[in-house]
């Protein structure tokens, strides 16, 4: 219920008014999102990198409506993309890209003119893209950029989300050889035809997925900040017998910082999902719903006079 009425107001233009005017709002959004510019984008990989995590960038802005907008998304990229090679960032930093953010909505063929244009740009900084999952409406979509993006880019990853009834059959889809998968529970509103509803029927269908991307061929990229999940990824890749070159986790950036640290100090490749920019009303909120004890926090810093 909470979490409905959060992801309803992330979508309301009045209350992303309040919420941006609001006098500590700034220190609330700097703890999940590295800061507004590509700068800041650098400064995070680099603290990130040196204590021995790897990184994915996400430009933040999802409602994009023009080509112009688009265009600008995808130039962003580029240039961060040349300045992580330029800095020695890659392959330990790659980026997440949204399709929405470059044109998906209006124009698919744009979107992935864009994307590729990234994949091209990543490629030439000796790194990789992975394309985020948006709502459900957008998934067969996606999945085809995917696919023909993945004809001159093998390693541009997916993203599957286990709240989806479809997704064990797109996991035994997508675990062919070379196939990067990151496996996320879910982070949108979605209706009870697709998806399921309840935590315990989502956790259940994420160890299924995990269980036929851990057995495939691919290379799983476990996204989950979920303890239960975590321990059960770790039994599988004992079980499976991947080590730290054929699977990793992920989690997002300000979010269990120290479980990051135990894992890449156990020797797992640990992946930081990196937002920057300064659209980050959507992506904020999304963590709100997720997690009551963010939006105490988060209460706390909107209502405080200090
Ligand atoms: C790297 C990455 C990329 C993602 N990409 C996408 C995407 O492309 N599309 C998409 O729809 N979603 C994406 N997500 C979001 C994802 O779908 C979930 O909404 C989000 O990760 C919350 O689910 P969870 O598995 O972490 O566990 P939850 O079910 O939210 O939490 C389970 C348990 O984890 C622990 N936990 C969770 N958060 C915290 C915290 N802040 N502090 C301490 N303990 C905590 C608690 O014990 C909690 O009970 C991504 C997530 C990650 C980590």
């Amino acid at each position: 219920m909470l979490r409905s009425v959060i992801l309803a107001a992330s979508r309301s233009s009045q209350v992303e008014r309040l919420v941006a005017t609001a006098p500590y709002t700034r220190d609330v959004v700097r703890r999940f999102v590295a800061g507004a510019a590509t700068d800041d984008a650098l400064r995070a990989t680099r603290g990130l990198v040196d204590d021995g995590l790897a990184v994915t960038l996400d430009h933040l802005g999802e409602d994009t409506v023009t080509p112009e907008q688009a265009t600008a998304t995808r130039d962003e990229y580029l240039k961060l993309l040349k300045m992580l090679g330029g800095a020695g960032l890659t392959p330990a930093a790659e980026v997440s890209v949204k399709l929405s953010a470059l044109g998906q909505m209006f124009d698919e063929q744009l979107a992935y003119d864009n994307a590729r244009a990234i994949c091209v740009a990543a490629d030439a900084a000796g790194t990789t893209v992975t394309l985020d999952m948006e709502d459900h409406t957008t998934t067969d979509s996606t999945l085809e950029v995917l696919g023909r993006l993945r004809k001159d880019f093998p390693s541009t990853g997916a993203v599957l989300q286990a709240y989806l009834r479809r997704t064990e059959s797109d996991c035994r889809e997508l675990s062919s050889a070379g196939s990067r998968v990151r496996l996320c529970k879910g982070a949108y509103k979605e209706p009870e035809s697709v998806a399921y509803q309840s935590a315990r029927e989502v956790d259940k269908s994420y160890v299924r997925c995990m269980n036929i991307l851990m057995s495939g061929d691919g290379y799983p990229m476990l996204a989950t900040h979920d303890p239960r999940m975590i321990a059960i990824g770790e039994d599988r890749a004992r079980w499976f017998d991947r080590g730290p070159e054929r699977f990793e986790f992920q989690m997002l950036y300000g979010i269990r910082p120290e479980e990051q640290a135990r894992l890449a100090g156990e020797g797992y490749t640990v992946r930081t999902y990196v937002p920057y920019g300064d659209e980050w009303y959507g992506y904020l909120m999304r963590r709100l719903a997720e997690r009551p004890a963010n939006l105490v926090f988060f209460g706390r810093a909107l209502i405080s006079k200090k």
